[in-house]
């Protein structure tokens, strides 16, 4: 900010969502005079965020208690928390100008319930946070209160395919080599390959819990073996997996049913 010589009392920081990497120092901007935007579900999601309904769900699917502490007590989302901190809050459609840019405001949920992306129409502009990325795809895991984190993501890369856009500017590595469009088409395609991947495995072992089930989809990561997943990935791995578990679900292409304390899918 010094470098470009920002003024913090004459600028904004519009927080695309909720999570730490993208919200973690907000407080001290805010602090040092900053304004704070952000969408209005993620705003009240991170004042009532409760980690024991998450953990609580991911014993029930199948995670054992060890992983689970060990994951709770290296977790960088909890140790980097975002101190808490109160930003003004944005609708779908709502308009913000700077210096000849006008951004409308996108209401875009499914990473996160109440992500945002803002748009240029003008210049054909986007700054799409989380919810389009290029060289990887977007964590899609289960929110309280949110019951097709999945259905609801693809809904809202759907919403956005046909917007004319130039720049495509995401929350994390490259802008990439494709158009916006494109890469919609990619995510679409990667989520309906691993809707039938997670659902080919249930066919195959009916009366599988999730973490199992997340041990035999497909990972692009270092690791040789689901065994030797480090516990956190483990973590992603298995929100990822009941994303697509909870949209075959409500979908009706598998079902689940309770026994005692562990959930199996069919
Ligand atoms: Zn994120």
């Amino acid at each position: 900010m010094e470098a470009l010589s920002l003024a913090p009392e004459e600028t904004d920081v519009f927080l695309t969502h909720l999570h730490s990497d993208h919200t973690g120092n907000a407080k001290e901007l805010q602090d040092l005079g900053c304004r704070l935007l952000m969408g209005e579900k993620d705003m009240n999601y991170l004042h009532r965020m409760d980690p024991s309904i998450r953990n609580s769900r991911m014993l029930r699917e199948g995670m054992p208690q060890e992983i689970l502490t060990e994951v709770i007590s290296n977790n960088p989302g909890r140790r980097y928390a975002p101190v808490p901190f109160d930003a003004e809050t944005v609708q779908d459609g709502d308009r913000l100008s700077y210096g000849g840019y006008h951004l409308t405001c996108l209401s875009t949920p499914g990473h996160t319930p109440g992500h945002f992306c803002l748009y240029d129409r003008e210049r054909e502009l986007i700054f799409l946070g989380d919810h389009v990325l290029f060289d990887i795809t977007p964590n899609i895991s289960f929110w309280d209160g949110m019951e097709d984190a999945l259905g609801t993501y693809l809904e809202s890369l759907k919403s956005m395919m046909d917007l004319p856009v130039k720049y495509a500017l995401p929350g994390h590595r490259h802008m990439g080599g494709i158009s916006m469009r494109d890469r919609i088409i990619e995510l679409l395609a990667h989520h309906d390959a691993r809707l039938d991947e997670a659902e080919r495995i249930v066919c195959e072992h009916p009366g599988i819990n999730a973490y199992d089930l997340a041990g035999m989809m497909t990972w692009r990561i270092r690791s040789r073996n689901w065994a030797e997943f480090p516990p956190g990935q483990k973590w992603f791995a298995v929100c990822e997996a009941l994303a697509h578990l909870d949209h075959l679900v409500l979908t009706g292409r598998i079902t689940r049913a309770d026994h005692g304390d562990i959930r199996y899918y069919k």
